[in-house]
C-alpha cells in the first residue's frame, strides 16, 4: 500500500509512519521536498512520485524519489534515463498507461509502449519495473475490474513485476485484478482540502 500524502501535513505521516508505514506518495516535488526535509530523520520512508512529471522538474525527481509511478510519455521516459546517468543512479520508474479515454488524465497508450519497447528497455539508468494506471472516475466496479485485469495482463506481458492501480474508490477491484501498489489518500488520511 502506498498511503497518498499530498495536502496532508508531515505530522500525520509521521503517525502513519509510527505504525509501520513506509511507503507515501506526494505527487507535487516543492510539497514533497519541505515534508522529506521535516521527516529526514525518518529514515524508512520511502518517497514515491506520483504526480504529473514537468520536464523542467525531473532531474529534482529523480534526485528525491524511490520510485516514479506516473512517467507518461517516451520523452520523459528518455529525459529520465539521461538524468540518471548524469547523476549515476538506477531510477526505479513504472510508464503509466491510458486504458480508457480520459482527458483529464495521461498516460502512454499501450501500443505506443509496444512499439517502442525494445528500445525503451535498453535505455541506461533506469529500471522499468511495471505499469501504472488511472482509471476515469464514475465507472461501474465491472468497468473498473475490466480495466485493472488489462493493465495486469499487460504487466504480465512485458514480464514486469508492478502495477500501481487503485485509489480508495476502486481499490477493491484493484486488488481482484492483481495491483501491487494500492494509491490511497482519502481513505487514509481523510478529505482533502484541495
Ligand atoms: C491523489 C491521488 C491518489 C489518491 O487518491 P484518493 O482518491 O484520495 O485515494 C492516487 N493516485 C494518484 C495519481 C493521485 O493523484
Amino acid at each position: 500500500m502506498l498511503a497518498v500524502s499530498k495536502g496532508f501535513p508531515a505530522s500525520k505521516i509521521m503517525e502513519l509512519h509510527d505504525l509501520g508505514q513506509n511507503d507515501f506518495g506526494e505527487s507535487k516535488v516543492q510539497e514533497a521536498l519541505q515534508k522529506k526535509k521535516e521527516l529526514e530523520n525518518c529514515e524508512k520512508i520511502r518517497w514515491h512520485f506520483i504526480g504529473k512529471i514537468q520536464s523542467n522538474k525531473i532531474r529534482k525527481i529523480v534526485q528525491n524519489f524511490y520510485y516514479i509511478h506516473s512517467v507518461d510519455s517516451y520523452e520523459k521516459i528518455l529525459k529520465i534515463s539521461k538524468a540518471s546517468t548524469e547523476l549515476e543512479k538506477i531510477t526505479l520508474l513504472m510508464i503509466q498507461i491510458k486504458l480508457a479515454e480520459d482527458p483529464l488524465k495521461g498516460g502512454m497508450s499501450y501500443e505506443e509502449v509496444l512499439q517502442r519497447w525494445s528500445e525503451i528497455k535498453k535505455f541506461r539508468g533506469i529500471k522499468i519495473n511495471g505499469l501504472m494506471t488511472i482509471n476515469p472516475k464514475d465507472l461501474t466496479s465491472e468497468e473498473n475490474l475490466k480495466l485493472f485485469k488489462k493493465c495486469r495482463f499487460l504487466t504480465d506481458s512485458l514480464k514486469l513485476q508492478d502495477c500501481s492501480m487503485g485509489m480508495s474508490n476502486d481499490w477493491k477491484e484493484a486488488v481482484e485484478a492483481g495491483s501491487t501498489w494500492l494509491r490511497l489518500g482519502s481513505s487514509i488520511f481523510g478529505k482533502r482540502k484541495v
